[in-house]
């Protein structure tokens, strides 16, 4: 924040001038946030593009990947986990002319490398898979997934928007080749992303899809958000730097919500992998209540229900019918995000606001 603060007032250059002070100040704040990112994922700097958001990081990787690489096949295989960033410019490209296939995660919310490996054809092109899911937090194996694409010759793109600065995660090793990420759900400010393209073995190219002044060696024009960069630096060198010891002490914590929850309450499903989960998401199903109104109940509380329903009415999350929800839990569903300010008093807190809402409703409407 103090950064983000010192670049607005001080660092107005643009680090596309090359002719004056200001114009290098910013370019120099600008190269060296490029370098935390990259360090971030195991890669290197000349290899992330800054974007407006994983959004746009998406839109770039999978259009720019298909309008440059249209000679080598039309077929697209990708998950039914996807943020709508990933599923929605992938129904466009439907929409000119590509095969997209959609493969189906298993009850505990991860795909099978073995059926990726069995949906790819000779005119696979790209394999795009989430590396964590945004409303259940499963991660999926994703360096088995880049080993397949690997041994086949196929570009292998990730959003990673939720896994960055939350689990390990390096690029080679994962043997991925796109790779998206946005800054404010690492504590960076909103607007503000990147695109990891990979330049060795294989070098990946994409059509750009704003151009006009060449910026990011013409994969992305326009003028850089330079605090936002700079934030996002930041947020990337923090996190890297207390990734090990946060991870840890918020399974510890979502554990202690889990158990806590698990015995004060019957009938709690936890959605998704246990073992394969971000360190800090829970998504959990209260048998017999309805999201919405348990939402209603917990104001006080900072939770969400899976799908991003109107409050009126509750919509089942389309990600919790994917892993094969019945309706009724998919409807009865809460997602609980800790991060970096969570303390233990605030879990407590939440474990019995809960516990408290939960029992009033099914007494309310005990036949339910
Ligand atoms: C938040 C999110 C996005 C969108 O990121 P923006 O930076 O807001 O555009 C995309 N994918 C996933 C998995 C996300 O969680």
């Amino acid at each position: 924040m103090e950064r983000f603060q010192t670049v607005l007032r001080e660092h107005f250059g643009n680090p596309a001038s090359s002719n004056h002070a200001y114009g290098w100040a910013a370019a120099r704040l600008v190269e060296e946030a490029r370098e935390e990112v990259a360090q971030l994922i195991g890669a290197t700097a000349r290899e992330i593009i800054f974007t407006s958001g994983a959004t746009e990081s998406n839109n770039l990787a999978l259009k720019g990947v298909a309008e440059r690489y249209a000679k080598r096949g039309d077929h697209i295989v990708t998950t039914n986990l996807e943020h709508e960033a990933v599923a929605v410019p992938l129904a466009q490209l439907a929409r000119r002319g590509w095969q997209v296939s959609t493969v189906t995660s298993a009850p505990d919310g991860r795909v099978d490398p073995a059926i990726i490996a069995a949906t790819v054809t000779d005119s696979t092109v790209l394999v795009s898979v989430i590396a964590a899911q945004n409303e259940i937090g499963t991660l999926q194996p994703l360096p088995e997934i880049g080993n397949l694409c690997k041994d086949l010759g196929l570009i292998f793109h990730t959003d990673a928007a939720q896994a960055v600065g939350k689990i390990e995660l390096d690029v080679n090793r994962a043997g991925i080749d796109l790779l998206s990420l946005s800054g404010h759900k690492i504590y960076a400010p909103k607007g503000v992303g990147a695109l990891y393209v990979r330049r060795k073995n294989p070098r990946v190219t994409l059509e750009p899809q704003l151009s006009g002044g060449g910026q990011e060696r013409g994969l992305r024009a326009g003028t850089l958000n330079v605090p936002g960069i700079v934030a996002l630096g930041e947020a990337c060198r923090l996190a890297r730097l207390e990734l090990a010891t946060e991870a840890e002490r918020l399974l510890k914590l979502r554990n202690h919500l889990l158990n806590r929850l698990r015995e004060e309450l019957g009938g709690v499903h936890l959605n998704g992998s246990v073992e394969h989960r971000l360190p800090g998401n829970l998504n959990l199903s209260f048998e017999g209540v309805m999201a919405h109104r348990l939402l209603a109940a917990l104001t006080m509380l900072a939770v969400s229900s899976s799908s991003a329903c109107s409050s009126a009415d509750s919509q089942a999350s389309p990600i919790l019918l994917a892993i094969g929800l019945p309706v009724e839990l998919a409807r009865a569903s809460l997602r609980i995000g800790l991060g970096r300010g969570t303390t233990e008093a605030e879990v407590d807190f939440a474990a019995e606001k809960i516990v408290a809402a939960v029992g009033q409703l099914r007494r309310e409407n005990p036949t339910n």
